[in-house]
């Protein structure tokens, strides 16, 4: 298989003064190319420290991170390694830089080096590929957060990474902006076959992923299909993690035998999904 990111036996420790905080012990995972991989947390779990030991923005303690079977501790591929695994934050406003959209996405690949005419290309492709390429012109302080946050992987994009890691690009979106962000991300690995690593505390958003991890105390604690992952709710609960009470009920109802989706996010959603079920169940 093709793995395009391994991380073995990583003990990643933060050291300030006397003090050592032990971030990550000992984790070995790896993403395979084309993948979409959904990390789940609690608050203080590794999972920011792990995304940046993914591009090489932090180096391990010990072992070692490969990134298409590079080392990020070599040097020389220091460049390569962060070309190759974008980045993406929670604040959308802090990776906006430029005033004009076409600006700000133009900006990751003319620090590359990019001639200006590819530039041009890319920054059409990756504004596409985001859904926003009529706001080409607009000023991002005037968007959304869903919006400003597809500029901010639309500006990774146009770099032509073969990976994507977010660490919990939603969380400071609205519902709207976070469905948004996540339609745009599985668009982008079913059509373009991007590697995508999210990150994130919001469960149901590892509804659509083809692969789960839960983090808890710098450690995997699972690793396995939404399906199987969400089979125990109570387990999720015990680490601290954020259900959400509509996701929570349908969980439920699920396990006491009702035939439905426990994908829906508002109230609205899940009440119409929970009459689809009864009227399904008195129907037999
Ligand atoms: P998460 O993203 O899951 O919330 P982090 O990777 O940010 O977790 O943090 C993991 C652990 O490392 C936490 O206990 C946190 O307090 C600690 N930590 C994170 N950043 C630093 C830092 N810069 N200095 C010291 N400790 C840190
Ligand atoms: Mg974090």
């Amino acid at each position: 298989m093709d793995k395009i990111l391994e991380v073995n036996h990583v003990t990643y420790e933060y050291r300030e003064d006397d003090t050592v905080k032990t971030a990550l012990k000992d984790l070995s995972l790896s993403i395979e190319r084309g993948s979409f991989t959904v990390i789940l947390g609690h608050n203080g779990s590794g999972k920011s420290t792990l995304a940046k030991l993914l591009n090489g923005l932090h180096k391990p303690t010990a072992g070692d991170v490969l990134v298409d079977g590079l080392n990020t501790k070599d040097i020389k591929t220091e460049i390569e390694i962060k070309r190759k695994v974008g980045l993406v934050f929670q604040n959308p406003d802090n990776q906006i830089i430029a005033s004009v959209v076409e600006e700000d996405v133009a900006f990751g690949p003319e620090n590359l080096g990019v001639p200006p005419q590819e530039i041009r290309v890319r920054v059409d492709e990756a504004l596409t590929a985001v859904d926003m390429l009529d706001y080409k012109k607009s000023a991002p302080h005037h968007l959304s957060g869903g919006q400003k946050q597809r500029i901010a992987i639309a500006g990774i994009l146009a770099m032509r990474p073969e990976c994507l890691v977010l660490d919990e690009p939603t969380a400071m979106l609205d519902p709207k902006g976070r469905a948004e962000v996540l339609s745009t991300l599985h668009r982008l690995n079913r059509e373009q076959n991007m590697t995508i690593v999210l990150i994130t505390h919001y469960m149901e958003e590892a509804e659509q992923a083809d692969r789960v991890l839960v983090m808890s105390d710098g450690e995997i604690l699972a690793d396995d299909t939404p399906r199987v992952i969400f089979s125990d709710v109570e387990r999720l609960k015990r680490v601290g993690l954020d259900v959400p009470q509509t996701t929570e009920l349908l969980f439920e109802l699920k396990k006491a035998g009702f035939d439905l989706s426990t994908r829906a996010l508002s109230i609205e959603d899940a009440a119409e999904e929970i009459i689809r079920a009864i009227q399904k169940e008195t129907r037999h």
